[in-house]
């Protein structure tokens, strides 16, 4: 499999030769209660090669610039070196594999081709959200710490490097405050912040371990956790940028996992307060479980904090430099 950061580099050779598939011109056909998409007529559009899977219930394309895997049945699929949860399963039937509109156009299209979401693209201002704070302390670790105090660490040293690179960063809190979570999209908007990632560890059971990355369910999709098949929602303000959000979802997800090694739980999808309500691109991510005894230990380690800040601040560089090379190319 490709590694994450020479995938990144080559998504964006990729995109500046100009290739530039349209999703809406790939057949859907009517199965199972939605519209979805073949395999292979995907493959087509996004040039992706031949399936080198040898194996009916999978789909495996790897061209230099591009990497897929999917399994019938599964929600989970290898896309450009990470894991992606689609919003309904990939579906055997016809003698193929399909693959729900929706996820073309509001997953792997977004990643294949961040081309397409150039227009009127600028980055500006970078609201971080330490998550909780104060009396909400959020998890609670084995040997007692709690995830506020690592959030709020972890978020200065983005900044830190994120204002090295001459960019404005704003912090919804920058001591050890009660922040309540209805203030943070507020904050972004009248911060006039262009993208909002929030940052948060994660608890579990013992055995719970990695990284995952949260964004926005887009409207009528399912969420990652939850087990119905669909859902109907009513599009929220954060769903404007459902494309945008699993870009930079990828791009800060590729980046953690290639610099901490950490499992790849996925980019995943949820209804979050802070993702729904916020006027702007906007991603969560959980950094490790604190209930986990190893990863607790590597999130109290300073140096694994220092490269885990590192690699979200790099990610957000190559999401922030991917929108101002695609722009200037459509001005
Ligand atoms: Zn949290």
């Amino acid at each position: 499999m490709l590694r994450p950061r020479a995938l990144i580099v080559s998504i964006l050779a990729c995109a500046a030769l100009g290739a530039s598939p349209d999703p809406q011109i790939v057949p859907q056909h009517r199965l199972a209660g939605g519209q979805y998409v073949a395999i292979r007529q995907l493959a087509s559009a996004c040039e992706l090669g031949r399936d080198r899977s040898h194996n009916a219930r999978r789909a495996e394309y790897r061209t230099s610039t591009a990497e897929l895997a999917i399994e019938a049945d599964h929600r989970d699929i290898h896309l450009n070196g990470v894991v992606h949860w689609l919003s309904a399963p990939v579906l055997a039937q016809r003698g193929t594999l399909w693959i729900h509109a929706d996820d073309l156009s509001k997953t792997i299209a977004p990643v294949l081709h961040p081309l397409l979401l150039a227009a009127n693209a600028s980055l500006r201002t970078i609201i971080l959200d330490p998550g909780h704070g104060g009396a909400d302390t959020g998890a609670r670790g084995l040997s007692g710490h709690v995830e506020k105090e690592w959030t709020l660490d972890v978020a200065r040293h983005v900044a830190s490097r994120l204002a090295d690179a001459g960019v404005r960063v704003v912090l919804t809190r920058d001591a050890d405050t009660t922040t309540p979570l209805e203030g943070r999209p507020a904050f972004c908007l009248a911060h006039g912040g262009d993208i909002f990632v929030s940052i948060h560890f994660n608890s579990g059971g013992p055995t719970a371990n990695g990284i995952e990355t949260y964004c926005l369910t887009p409207a009528g999709s399912a969420s990652t956790e939850d087990p119905n098949a669909r859902h109907r929602n009513d599009a929220q303000v954060g769903n404007r940028w459902d494309e945008r959000n699993v870009w930079l979802a990828h791009c800060v997800h590729a980046a953690t996992l290639s610099a901490t090694g950490a499992v790849d739980r996925g980019v995943r999808r949820a209804r979050f307060e802070v993702l729904r309500d916020v006027n702007c691109p906007a991603i969560l991510i959980e950094g490790g479980f604190l209930t986990n005894q190893t990863e607790e230990q590597q999130v109290m380690n300073p140096e694994y904090r220092n490269r885990l800040a590192e690699a979200i601040a790099k990610g957000i560089l190559i999401y922030k430099r991917s929108l101002e090379t695609l722009s200037r190319r459509t001005d």
